[in-house]
């Protein structure tokens, strides 16, 4: 991006990460304009981010949330759209340089896949988009010359990492994992845990999904299959530390023996910078480490029979075809029935594997075969949830 002012899509606006990235695009400057936003539920949220950044477009993708609002206080100059295809229209616009796609779960995949088919470069925070269709996403970004950046932080730490060497130097990646707010927990006592338990991370301020996926570490699991695809990696060239601290976010190991890890206090505001300002490196809002204080950093093996959930990424990097899809969907519909308390902590990773273990395999499945697997996988796990 030769010109001076990016234009920025905010795809997931009110989440989390949506959040941050505002406050990066406010912080850069100039240099980042946001010219869109979209969200499902938070409206209220929407319009008031769209008066204070100036947007001209936004994007309500719930239907009936949209409609049950009055647009009447809509910031003039803005324009309102509402559904799957308003956020497609949005990301193609002619302006749009970057979207950050910020959407969780299965639901950030059209609107992604719509912005890789315009070409653009995609600040990627939705890792299910990879998770769900990785090979697939990685052919129509080459076939359109859409660039994707990584947003999830391992995987902004081992792009960073790369650099040290060329592609066919690297050894294998680590992508570290802080163990969640369980770690030291009793295994027999993980039926109990609580949704409030659940989601006390100890070192990410993060939204509900993600962290309940890093108490079961789904997550990791999920960004084992990430790291598949977007670094083109064998799947015996990815393995997990757990490293509580949360300061270096993954290691990259070339074949000479040498490793290169990426370390920064745990900030998503720093890597959505890195992914929408790259290759330029400027002074950001991101938390600094202080070097003048005393840090010790720790590394131990995950423990594979507490978090039986890593077996199950390893599985299905290992297998490709349909099971990453079904794999996020069922937990996306496992973690929805804990949070709303109709399904136990400990029954999460199980409730996958069963939905895992009895779907038609497919190696080279289709897009629209990825989403009737994401339906029926839902399906199942709401039958165990009733069962
Ligand atoms: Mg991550």
């Amino acid at each position: 991006m030769s010109k001076s002012v990016t234009n920025v899509v905010v795809l997931g606006s009110t989440g989390s990460v949506g959040r941050s990235t505002l406050e990066v695009i406010a912080a850069s400057e100039g240099r980042l304009k946001v010219v869109g936003l979209s969200a499902h539920a938070r409206l209220d949220l929407l319009v008031e981010q769209a008066r204070q950044c100036g947007a001209r477009w936004i994007t309500a993708t719930d239907p009936a949330a949209a409609a049950a609002r009055d647009w009447s206080d809509l910031p003039p100059g803005c324009s309102l759209s509402i559904g799957a295809e308003g956020t497609a229209a949005l990301v193609e616009q002619k302006e749009v340089d970057a979207v950050v796609a910020a959407i969780v779960g299965s639901a950030g995949l059209s609107s992604t896949w719509a912005a890789l088919s315009a070409g653009k470069r995609v600040a990627l925070a939705n890792k299910e988009t990879l998770v769900m269709a990785g090979p697939l996403v990685m052919e129509l970004a080459r076939t359109t010359g859409a660039t994707i950046l990584p947003v999830d932080s391992e995987h902004s730490a081992v792009f960073q990492a790369m650099q040290a060497g060329r592609r066919d130097q690297v050894r294998r990646v680590v992508l570290t994992a802080s163990g969640g707010p369980l770690r030291h927990r009793a295994l027999e006592d993980l039926a109990d845990v609580t949704v409030e338990e659940a989601l006390a991370h100890p070192t990410w301020d993060m939204g509900p999904k993600i962290t309940v996926d890093s108490a079961t570490m789904m997550n990791k699991a999920l960004e084992i299959i990430e790291a598949r695809w977007l670094f083109d990696l064998e799947p015996d060239q990815i393995s997990v530390t757990i490293h509580p601290q949360s300061i270096v976010h993954s290691l990259v190991e070339f074949v000479d023996g040498s490793v290169i890890a990426q370390l920064s206090p745990p900030d998503m505001r720093l890597p959505i910078q890195l992914a929408l300002e790259w290759p330029e490196r400027r002074p950001g809002i991101a938390e600094r480490m202080a070097w003048d204080q005393a840090l010790e950093l720790t590394f131990e093996p995950p423990d594979l029979v507490r978090f039986d959930a890593l077996q199950l990424g390893m599985d299905a990097a290992r297998h490709g075809g349909t099971t990453g899809a079904v794999l996020n969907a069922a937990n996306e519909a496992a973690v929805g029935g804990f949070l709303a308390g109709r399904m136990g902590f400990d029954e999460i990773v199980p409730a996958c594997r069963a939905v895992l273990e009895h779907h038609n395999f497919d190696p080279r499945p289709t897009l629209d075969q990825l989403l009737t697997l994401d339906r029926w996988a839902r399906e199942e796990v709401l039958r165990w949830v009733c069962a």
